[in-house]
């Protein structure tokens, strides 16, 4: 970090801003590294120099996550790695803070970060870029958060792989029919973009991965996907979203449409069409919200908690006056789409990656005293991959495309978006190895717990003795309260 002043309290005499003695150097802080921040951040970064912007990006990770690519991580077609730009390379000439904004005083011109380790800290700046993103959509669901897992982030994305191939290692060794039929059934809920694709994916690694299992059959994986709406893909025609469903139909994938999931407790799944069934995998892919923290933030939000913006990507209230100094886009913003009239852009990363790079250009319009231009995007299509060789796109609203040469679509058009040459050429290379040598289908199930075994292995440490129990010295080998050989699970795991 070279510019960022950090300061103890919130008050504006804290800071430097406007109110203060002017700095030097005006400086944006972006809030989130994602999609949105990186592009906003390289693109500002081109246009100006370091003397005439300070640039400073702030998110919990040090790394930009292109989540178009998660079902193909999750598939085992690109590496997990290179579904990911490292800040430290996207981000050349950007200081770039990690840690969570907790809270966000706009008035004052300033924001609150919260790292991992340590205490929160205050930030000042003179223009603030909001691309915060979006969180899960849930619902108080019984069972949800102890049995779910999303599908937001790479994170999760390695976890279902892992979980998935896991519970397959498992029932391969496992007599007990219900216990197999347990571990081999898979539900997801959502059937949007992201849930479609992801169990497209996962369902296609899977069928995949049991040829390797001579003691299960194909026919004993149970995908199921249940959707609120009568209908999947809503981002496509209903003609191509009912093609969607005829191959996933197809490859025997259950589909209960005008569903909802009443309770998964235990991993006893109820359906709100008396469909029941257990499982020990639920994927939560029903939407998204903005993310909450801008509720701790005063500025101006709309009824689903996005940040309210003008077609410039200037933050503004709800009569249209503009907030000086801020902007949003992105999942966390709304901002109208002027193809659409009386509607807002749908939360996308077409929309994200190219909002971002406008507001660069905007904002360094705005900081040579220029006019910003307003954002305006016709919708190119949407494509979505359903597996190896299998996908569905819709171009330019009437051509629609299917089978492999969606696939291909989808490839070409996302490694394209996806960040740094870099990351591109190793996509590509990784692509290039799983056509000629097949896609690796091993869990490293262990990677989610890599300290069970040391723990295991450790020997309690001799505790000095007690009054009350002089005699119950913990012995080599375990006593009755902790695991055997005296390991002593640390809380935290
Ligand atoms: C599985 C999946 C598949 C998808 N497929 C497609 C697709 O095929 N086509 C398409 O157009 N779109 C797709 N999307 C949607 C697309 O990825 C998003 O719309 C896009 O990434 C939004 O960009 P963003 O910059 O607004 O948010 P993000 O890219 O999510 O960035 C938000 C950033 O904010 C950071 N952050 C969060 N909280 C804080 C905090 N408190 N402080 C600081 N930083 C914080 C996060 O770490 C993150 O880096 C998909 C999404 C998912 C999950």
């Amino acid at each position: 970090m070279t510019q960022t002043a950090q300061t103890p309290t919130p008050s504006p005499a804290a800071g430097d801003h406007g109110k203060g003695r002017p700095r030097k150097v005006p400086r944006v802080v972006i809030l989130g590294g994602g999609t949105v921040g990186v592009y906003t951040a390289r693109r500002l970064r081109k246009r100006l120099g370091k003397r005439e912007a300070a640039i400073v990006v702030v998110d919990p990770r040090p790394y930009m996550t292109y989540a178009p690519f998660l079902p193909e991580a999750a598939a085992g077609s690109i590496e997990p790695r290179n579904v990911v730009a490292p800040h430290h390379r996207a981000l050349k000439k950007i200081d770039v803070l990690l840690g969570k904004v907790s809270e966000i005083r706009h008035a004052d011109r300033t924001v609150q970060i919260t790292p991992e380790e340590g205490e929160p800290y205050w930030v000042t700046y003179d223009h603030l870029v909001i691309g915060l993103g979006s969180v899960a959509r849930t619902l108080p669901i019984p069972g949800l958060a102890e049995q779910g897992i999303g599908f937001k982030n790479v994170e999760e994305a390695i976890a279902v792989r892992n979980h998935v191939l896991n519970r397959i290692d498992r029932a391969s060794s496992t007599w007990d029919p219900e216990l197999r039929r347990r571990m081999l059934s898979f539900v997801f809920v959502g059937g949007g973009f992201a849930g479609i694709e992801a169990l497209g994916e996962v369902e296609d690694m899977a069928r995949a991965a049991v040829k390797h299992y001579p003691s299960i059959e194909s026919k004993e994986l149970r995908f199921v996907l249940v959707e609120g709406s009568p209908r999947i893909l809503p981002e496509v025609s209903e003609e191509l979203g009912g093609y969607t469903l005829e191959q996933l139909r197809k490859r025997d994938i259950e589909i209960h449409l005008s569903t909802f999931l009443d309770s998964c407790v235990g991993g006893h799944v109820v359906l709100s069409n008396g469909v029941e069934l257990d499982t020990e995998t639920v994927v939560w892919t029903a939407g998204v919200k903005a993310n909450p923290v801008l509720r701790s933030s005063d500025l101006p939000l709309d009824e689903m908690g996005r940040v309210i913006c003008l077609p410039t990507l200037q933050v503004a209230t709800q009569d249209g006056t503009v907030v000086p100094d801020a902007y949003a886009a992105g999942d966390c913003s709304a901002v109208p789409d002027l193809y659409n009239p009386g509607k807002l852009c749908p939360p996308n990363a077409q929309h994200a990656l190219r909002q971002g790079n406008h507001l660069g250009d905007n904002l360094a319009k705005i900081l040579r005293s220029a006019e910003p231009d307003e954002y305006k995007h016709k919708n190119i299509g949407a494509v979505a991959s359903l597996g190896m060789y299998k996908g569905v796109a819709q171009m330019l609203g009437r051509i629609k495309v299917r089978g492999f040469l969606a696939w291909v679509l989808h490839r070409t058009y996302h490694v394209f978006a996806m960040p740094t040459l870099n990351r591109k050429v190793k996509i590509m290379a990784g692509w290039t190895a799983t056509l000629l040598f097949r896609r690796e289908v091993v869990a490293l199930g262990t990677l989610h717990d890599p300290r069970a075994e040391f723990r295991a292995a450790s020997v309690a440490p001799k505790l000095p003795p007690t009054e009350e129990a002089d005699d119950e010295q913990p012995q080599l080998g375990g006593d009755a309260e902790g695991p055997a050989y005296g390991a002593q699970a640390p809380e935290e795991d």
